[in-house]
């Protein structure tokens, strides 16, 4: 059977492999960073992936290594709250400190080649070469920075398994993990004219894939020596006196060993067909982290992408037969919830909008059930 190799150990480049190694392939991985790591993201696992995941054995896993169940979540913005209501389908939240180190362990257990610590630097990505390397970088976007953050914490009482905190700059998710910790999430936006005036807090862009653990202070620029800090991430998540976030936040005791941070996002949908390489989960595109489905996308992507690359493994089909195959097969699954997913941050992110979509997320469970659908 031909080698196939894959640029990237996230959880794309991870299940791959997984399903791969589990029909045989002799497969490598070729990861820049060090595992175990945190990884900026909301670490609620909801939509098809979890089916996925089923599928290639890794569900069970993933349980066993403590994902609590999410059922319910609550939507505020600084005024208001929907109340809390049952979620359409349950959902998984589980650090991405551990989820990533799990799957890569699976991975070495099946006998697949993981090559940590190592950066694939060729332009091209020749025949074989999948490329699960994630989001790409782009300084600004629409006139606007996108960036992220992420901590663990402590001490911080929940209404709802997933609560959503909203306001007109981003947004924040909070949702509960194993051992008593919160996931404290954040997405943000900055006009590139507030950047240039040297607005707060703005990570700036690593030269890399665009994420790191955010810096201790006495590192790095001053931007990030408050951001690397429990009151930095204060600053950074903070929203009006009295709103429902501060007030969770108030009492919070943060990890710093977890809070990592990333910029130069790009939330523009791209079809993979109009890739130049064979691409899976965020390398193809990513789709706002308000849905909660970018990781499921990785899982879902992933699983596409075994038989075509199984057929090729066994000299049944061309290179580029199979990078069409799982492009076309990416496209066809992701087409549709990205439209809708666009239209949802758009909703979320409109100051005018926050107001009714916590009044309709209070009152109607069609509301709930119709984007939850539309997105995963
Ligand atoms: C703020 C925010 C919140 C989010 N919240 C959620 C959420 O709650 N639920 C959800 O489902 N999704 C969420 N996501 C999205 C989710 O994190 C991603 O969709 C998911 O991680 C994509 O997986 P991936 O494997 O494609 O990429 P990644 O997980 O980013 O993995 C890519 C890997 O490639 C490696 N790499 C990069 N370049 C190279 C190179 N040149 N050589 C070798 N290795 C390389 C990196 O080190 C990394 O390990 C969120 C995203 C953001 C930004």
């Amino acid at each position: 059977m031909k080698p196939v190799s894959i640029i990237g150990g996230g959880l794309a480049g991870l299940t791959l492999g997984i399903g791969l190694r589990q029909r045989g392939v002799p497969v490598t991985i070729v990861e820049a960073g060090k595992f175990p790591r945190h990884r900026v993201c909301g670490e609620f696992i909801s939509g098809r992936g979890l089916e996925t995941l089923g599928r290639l054995g890794l569900r069970d896993l993933i349980e066993r290594a403590g994902a609590v169940e999410a059922r319910t979540a609550a939507f505020f913005n600084c005024h208001a709250s929907s109340g809390t209501r049952n979620l359409p389908a349950s959902a998984l939240c589980i650090s991405r400190f551990v989820l990533d180190d799990l799957l890569a362990r699976e991975f070495r257990r099946l006998g697949g080649d993981w090559r940590e610590g190592e950066r694939w630097r060729e332009k091209d990505f020749g025949e074989g070469v999948v490329r699960a390397s994630g989001r790409r970088a782009h300084a600004t976007e629409n006139g606007c920075k996108w960036f992220g953050v992420k901590a663990h914490a402590r001490d911080v009482s929940l209404s709802a398994d997933l609560e959503m905190h909203v306001s007109p700059d981003g947004y924040v998710g909070l949702c509960r993990l194993a051992g008593g910790e919160v996931n404290v999430c954040g997405l943000f936006r900055q006009s590139v004219g507030s950047a240039a005036s040297g607005a707060p807090l703005t990570p700036s862009l690593s030269p890399s894939d665009g994420e790191r653990v955010a810096d201790r202070p006495g590192e790095g620029n001053s931007h990030n020596h408050r951001l690397g800090t429990p009151h930095g991430l204060r600053l950074m998540f903070r929203q009006e006196a009295n709103s429902p976030l501060r007030e969770r936040l108030s009492a919070a005791c943060f990890d710093e060993t977890s809070i990592c941070s990333v910029a130069g996002l790009s939330l523009q949908p791209r079809h993979a067909v109009e890739r130049d390489e064979c691409c899976i989960g965020d390398a193809v595109t990513m789709i706002p982290p308000v849905t909660g489905n970018g990781m499921s996308m990785a899982f879902e992507s992933a699983e596409v992408a075994v038989e075509p690359l199984l057929a090729w493994s066994r000299s049944k089909t061309s290179w580029v037969e199979t990078q069409l195959s799982i492009a076309k097969n990416c496209d066809a699954a992701f087409k549709r919830r990205l439209a809708w997913a666009r239209w949802l941050q758009a909703l979320v992110l409109s100051p005018a909008c926050q107001s009714p979509l916590v009044w309709l997320a209070a009152r109607s469970d069609f509301f709930w059930r119709f984007w939850f659908a539309r997105t995963r």
